[in-house]
């Protein structure tokens, strides 16, 4: 105790940032499209005071520090008084995906023991579906007035604003330990079952500190910041929380997730940044492109979830866009990489400076990554040796909620991503390790050569895929979607790749089908490829 420093100390609890936004960045607003179809705009001050509102009625209805509070919801200001008021009470906000099949929605349900489900009227079809196997959910609560009540539903419902109705507007939030558990969120589970990452108000608070900084989103007071990317997956890669630090305008989109209407949007609240997953951007490009309309003041896009495709982050740059490359992962809640200029960029060609943005960029303070080989050993940070990426930090998974067992090996956590990372510290994602393509014992990037696909002007979506092969065990195998209107060949498309790549990289075949499967965070669902057209090239 003697050699303390002498200095205040709190914990770091996620309603601490509520009220400094409240008490600093009173007036800035909050600015929500409602499922309801309207407008709905208020201030921290208000967000502030109506999580308190919800603090009391929580706790009133006897909810307890490690209950579980389940949301299905968009993004927009009533999910974020439940994000700040069930952990600022010492419960847990569980976010659930809805695009995941309803047994798997029932399944992480009951997995997690949520005793109230909040939701929003869009997804009524689907609690309406799951409610019967979901026992253990003790209030269904519909985020909305009592007027959004259906007359009839196999369980009983109440409406979010009756309960806060009457509630008292300030609220003691009590001094929890810093490690005390805040939010929940499941993997979006391609293989086997979704698994929880656990998140504490500390990993959080720090990851919303490290995430605002200049080399990471670089987010400001005087930002109006949009979320794209859902509430309902890794906290809209938590921009809840680090808006609310820097005391930026929040603009959330709620439902409506097409190019018009975030192009419309972001005009009439005059966004400044956001962030989302490729296929949004690609969504609001098409838009911007077929429309003529341009958002004068969105100045940056965070693209991550998947691997931003270099055309992409031309296509915006030409709409007066920059794309900024990030990585992360449900285990990381979610941020681990932001592609930032370091030292010697701005001497770089063009060609090399696309080079560098196209990777998924530099750790932000708080993550340490490595590269680790076949054998086990640490690869060098050349930019060429590709291996598995392994990453440790404050906001990093230490075991799965509801896991004996630790995640980690010797004090790292495996991502599954394989990457490889430059002298600078960039690091670049080359495949799932479980996508990798090994051709006769060397790997090929299947993502470098989905990019190759995707910058021919008449595909429109591609996966590479590992075949069977009678002679190298694994050959690249293309699928792809070709635009409307488009009778581009199977050659023509592989003659494309021609001085592109090595030869041996080029795909033997190309299968061209209607439309990929997808994620239910939209990512490519290569499984679900591989099972279909994994023997192609023995038949
Ligand atoms: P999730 O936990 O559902 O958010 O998925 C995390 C996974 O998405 C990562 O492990 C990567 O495989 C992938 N991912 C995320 N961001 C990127 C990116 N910028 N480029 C390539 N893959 C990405």
């Amino acid at each position: 105790m003697d050699h303390f420093g002498q200095m205040m100390y709190a914990p770091l609890l996620l309603p601490s940032l509520l009220e400094q936004a409240a008490r600093h960045a009173g007036r800035v607003e909050i600015v929500s499209r409602r499922v309801e179809g309207d407008i709905h705009r208020y201030t921290y001050a208000d967000c502030h005071r109506r999580t308190m509102q919800l603090a009391n009625a929580l706790t009133a209805a006897g909810i307890a520090p490690g209950d579980r509070i389940g949301t299905l919801a968009w993004n927009g200001y009533r999910h974020m008084e439940i994000y700040y008021a069930t952990a600022g009470i010492g419960a847990v906000c569980h976010t659930i995906n809805p695009r995941l099949f309803p047994e798997q929605v029932s399944y992480i349900i009951n997995h997690a023991r949520d005793r109230f489900l909040c939701f929003d009227a869009t997804f009524l079809p689907l609690v309406a579906q799951i409610a019967p196997q979901c026992p253990h959910v003790e209030r269904w609560i519909l985020l909305g007035d009592a007027s959004a009540l259906p007359d009839d539903f196999p369980v009983p419902l109440e409406s979010y604003e009756a309960l806060l109705d009457g509630q008292p507007q300030s609220f003691a939030w009590p001094e929890l330990d810093e490690r005390q558990a805040a939010l929940l969120c499941y993997t979006s589970g391609t293989t086997g079952n979704p698994k929880g990452v656990l998140y504490s108000h500390r990993s959080t608070y720090l990851m919303a500190y490290a995430s605002a900084l200049p080399d990471a989103l670089d987010l400001h007071a005087a930002d109006t910041v949009a979320p794209v990317v859902p509430m309902f997956h890794v906290s809209a890669w938590g921009l809840p929380f680090s808006a609310a630090l820097v005391g930026a305008k929040l603009v959330m989109p709620g439902p409506r997730l097409d190019g018009a209407s975030l192009t419309e949007l972001f005009t009439q609240e005059g966004v400044t940044v956001s962030a989302g997953v490729p296929t949004v951007w690609l969504g609001m490009v098409d838009h911007m492109r077929r429309s003529g309309e341009r958002c004068a003041t969105l100045a940056r896009v965070i693209v991550g979830g998947a691997a931003c495709p270099p055309q992409l982050a031309e296509a915006l740059g030409g709409l007066g866009i920059r794309a900024v490359h990030a990585w992360g992962m449900t285990e990381l809640s979610p941020v681990g990489t932001v592609c930032t200029p370091s030292h010697g960029y701005a001497e770089k060609t063009a060609e090399e400076r696309a080079r560098i943005d196209a990777k998924q960029g530099r750790a932000i303070p708080g993550i340490d990554m490595k590269l680790v080989g076949a054998a086990g050993e640490e690869l060098p940070w050349d930019g060429r040796s590709a291996g598995d990426l392994m990453v440790r930090g404050h906001w990093v998974v230490e075991r799965y909620f509801g896991a004996e067992g630790s995640a980690l090996e010797n004090g790292w956590f495996a991502t599954g991503d394989v990457a490889t990372i430059d002298a600078d510290g960039y690091m670049q994602i080359t495949d799932r390790s479980k996508d990798v393509i090994k051709s006769g014992g060397e790997w090929i990037s299947s993502i470098e050569l989905e990019n190759i696909a995707l910058s021919h002007p008449e595909i429109e979506l591609a996966a590479c895929i590992a075949a069977a092969h009678p002679k190298w065990d694994e050959r690249p195998l293309l699928i792809a979607v070709r635009r409307a209107g488009s009778s581009l060949s199977a050659k023509e498309l592989l003659d494309f790749y021609a001085g592109k790549v090595a030869k041996w990289w080029v795909p033997d075949d190309v299968v061209f089908v209607p439309e990929l499967p997808l994620t239910a965070t939209g990512k490519l669902q290569k499984l679900v490829l591989r099972q279909r057209f994994g023997q192609h090239l023995v038949r």
